[in-house]
């Protein structure tokens, strides 16, 4: 179990921000291939007992497919899930092809640009990503709603991102790419209030104190915790993560996950 948790955890560093990390920080401890028969034991335990899932669960939570790489599959209910979502999106091809000079794949067989969903949120720029993306933004817009209604007793209207498609190669880890390579990440970095305040990641997460010292900080921290905790995304990568992460979040619908959630004390 532990080797498992320990090789996805570092699956999910290596992959989650391919785009924009050049070169690899100290890992942690060294990688082991576990052969597979060791894993069984954990594996059956981990299937016997599944969860009950939230209908808003969009995580990928099966762990036998944590080392498949390349674009996800299609979602065969996609079009049904955004109409009963009532989301606003449009169908987009991003056709997968393999890029001449890395040679990896990138694209996806279903995408859209994600316009909206009953929360009201606008994004900036457009949102090109896969419709199982769509339908966990759309998730996650819900809540931003609840809890900035909690923390400032007002609504998100707008979101800032950096960015959700990205074909590049991760020059460090030959053979794996960021979910960003198929429009199945987006990297969140400021949220915009009723009023017009802004709430930036860079500015209030704070990710040297454990807890939160302001009420940005605290409903950045709350954010972000649900998004993981909901299984609304595979990973969730904040500045507790690394520095790479600074000033967004990093959320995607991987074949693993990837707490990046968790405050970690420096030495
Ligand atoms: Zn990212």
């Amino acid at each position: 179990m532990l080797g498992r948790a320990a090789l996805a955890s570092f699956v999910g560093w290596v992959v989650a921000c391919a785009a924009t990390v050049r070169s690899p920080p100290p890992l942690p401890e060294p990688v082991v291939v576990v052969p597979s028969a060791s894993l069984s034991s954990s594996a059956s335990t981990v299937a016997s007992a599944p969860p009950p899932r939230s209908p808003f669960a969009y995580a990928n939570i099966d762990p036998s497919d944590d080392d498949v790489v390349g674009p996800p599959e299609p979602r065969a209910t996609c079009e049904a899930d955004l109409a009963a979502g009532k989301i606003t999106s449009l169908p987009q091809k991003l056709t997968p092809y393999v890029q001449p000079k890395s040679k990896i794949t990138c694209g996806a067989p279903q995408v859209v640009t994600y316009r909206g969903s009953p929360s009201k949120i606008t994004w900036s720029p457009s949102v090109l990503v896969t419709c199982s993306m769509a339908l966990a933004i759309a998730r996650f817009e819900t809540i931003l709603q609840e809890e900035a209604q909690r923390s400032f007793g007002k609504r998100v209207v707008h979101v800032r991102h950096l960015g959700t498609f990205v074909c590049r190669e991760m020059a460090a880890y030959p053979g794996w790419i960021s979910e960003h390579s198929y429009a199945n990440a987006i990297d969140v970095a400021e949220l915009v209030l009723e009023g017009g305040a802004t709430v930036s990641v860079l500015d209030h997460f704070a990710p040297k104190a454990a807890t939160a010292k302001t009420k940005e900080g605290g409903f950045l921290r709350a954010v972000a915790r649900r998004a993981y905790d909901e299984e609304v995304f595979s990973s969730v990568l904040t500045p507790f993560y690394d520095k790479l992460h600074a000033n967004h979040f990093h959320l995607d619908l991987a074949r693993f996950r990837s707490d990046g959630v968790t405050f970690v004390p420096t030495p």
